[in-house]
């Protein structure tokens, strides 16, 4: 199996027979939209647009945009699927359940097709990611509800051997590895930082006693933050590729190549915007802004300019690799950004400078307050035990690295020791909002 593309022909297609591709699929899927799913004719005609306004794909910005509680709420009006969709139940074969933050799930239903074609862009998103059948993977992503469970199918399609760990105990996981001496694994990054420190505690030599060669991280925007990636490669002595995923969509949507620069998504199934998310206006390559995305082959469930609440940015040129499809930069969740004396601050932009810093573990915590009426930040970050540097000098670099990466510095640095900051198991949480009238 010498071949470089799991799917050459679209994976490598030019970019002018890409959008011509996506806009016969766009027109489809909005007549879809418009002819089988009450809401979709609902808000359409509200807006008095019909689907031969699609005449170009720059023509998607007439549509009204799609929120996560627009889902929710369709769907407690008519359960379980709500009236997206544009199939009878009989033809849906698969739910995956996300709760997010309200605690009140929605489900994203999939037809026998939708499925499959999930199944298919993982398999390609494995193989750009170095997998190829002689491999050996352990999928450690939750099967319970979550829709990244069933990618470990697209990778069994694949060819490779899977093995279907699920969240299993730090211990097990390890034991695992040992036995069955996997090459290739699927994770979180705090996870793999987590589980590499757990296996080197327990005196595993990880790179002599286990085989993995390969690590997919999601959930995080740590993967593809350069800083955090080699700390986790030279953890393992591995390659970490990041993924990127939706629950709406696919398990995931996008993912690294070798050369690491931006996840190629797959633009035949995706149409991908990003927009300034004050205005709604696109914004250019390279620049920041909110990820809208438009299914154009769903089945079951269309989604018409849906909101992820991801901020990104994003390239149309073509890969090193010899891919044409878009490439996006993971930044950060529009929810974990706060403002600082008018600066839009991520975690991942703090993260970058930490984990830059080799006095420090990586690990750190940021606490939002008000001050005086003022939003400030604080951070604590822990000093290596090998650092022999004084601890003014070490937070006046820290500061310094922070105002020249940020444009502003913290109202405090605190200085932990090694291990003082709580280590996630599954997302770790970076942000404390202890802001008044937040
Ligand atoms: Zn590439």
């Amino acid at each position: 199996m010498g071949k470089k593309y799991w799917a050459e022909e679209i994976e490598t297609i030019g970019r002018d027979e890409l959008e011509a591709y996506q806009l016969e699929k766009l027109k489809s899927q909005i007549k879809l939209a418009y002819e089988k799913s009450t809401y979709y004719r609902e808000v359409f005609d509200e807006s008095g647009l019909s689907p031969e306004d699609i005449k170009t794909l720059d023509d998607i910005r007439k549509f009204p945009i799609l929120t996560k509680q627009t889902i929710r709420d369709r769907q407690s009006q008519k359960p379980i699927l709500g009236d997206l969709v544009t199939v009878d139940e009989e033809q849906v074969v698969f739910i995956s359940s996300s709760s997010g933050s309200t605690g009140v799930p929605t489900a994203s239903p999939f037809t026998k097709i939708d499925f499959d074609e999930f199944q298919d862009v993982q398999s390609r998103l494995f193989w750009a990611a170095s997998m190829r059948p002689k491999d050996r993977y352990i999928h450690a992503l939750n099967f319970s509800l979550f829709v990244g469970g069933p990618d470990v199918i697209g990778a069994q399609n694949l060819g490779a051997l899977c093995i279907w760990a699920g969240t299993i105990p730090a211990d097990r996981l390890l034991f695992i590895l040992k036995e069955y001496q996997p090459n290739i694994i699927w994770t979180t990054p705090s996870y793999a930082w987590y589980l590499g420190e757990t296996a080197i505690k327990k005196g595993i030599d990880i790179k002599k006693e286990l085989a993995i060669r390969t690590i997919i991280v999601a959930g995080e925007p740590g993967g593809s933050i350069p800083a955090t990636r080699e700390a986790i490669e030279n953890l393992w002595g591995a390659t970490v590729y990041d993924f990127y995923g939706i629950s709406d969509i696919f398990g995931a949507c996008a993912g690294a190549c070798e050369y690491h620069d931006g996840l190629h998504i797959a633009e035949d199934h995706i149409l991908v915007e990003v927009v300034d998310e004050k205005t709604g206006e696109p914004v250019a390559e390279g620049e920041r802004g909110e990820m809208l995305l438009t299914t154009l082959r769903k089945e079951a469930r269309p989604m018409i300019r849906f909101k992820t609440g991801d901020i990104v940015t994003y390239t149309n040129q073509k890969c090193r690799c010899g891919r044409t499809h878009k490439r996006i930069n993971i930044v950060g969740r529009v929810d974990d950004m706060f403002i600082c004396s008018g600066v839009n601050v991520f975690p991942s932009d703090i993260e970058v400078v930490i984990r830059n810093i080799e006095d420090l573990t990586g690990e750190y915590r940021i606490t939002v307050l008000t001050d005086n009426h003022i939003t400030k930040f604080n951070v604590e970050v822990e000093k290596r035990k090998t650092s022999t540097i004084e601890n003014e000098k070490l937070i006046d670099i820290i500061s310094k690295e922070l105002k020249t990466h940020l444009g502003i510095k913290p109202k405090e640095i605190i200085l932990l020791n090694d291990g003082e900051l709580p280590r996630a198991t599954h997302k770790a949480k970076r942000i404390v909002d202890i802001r008044e009238n937040k």
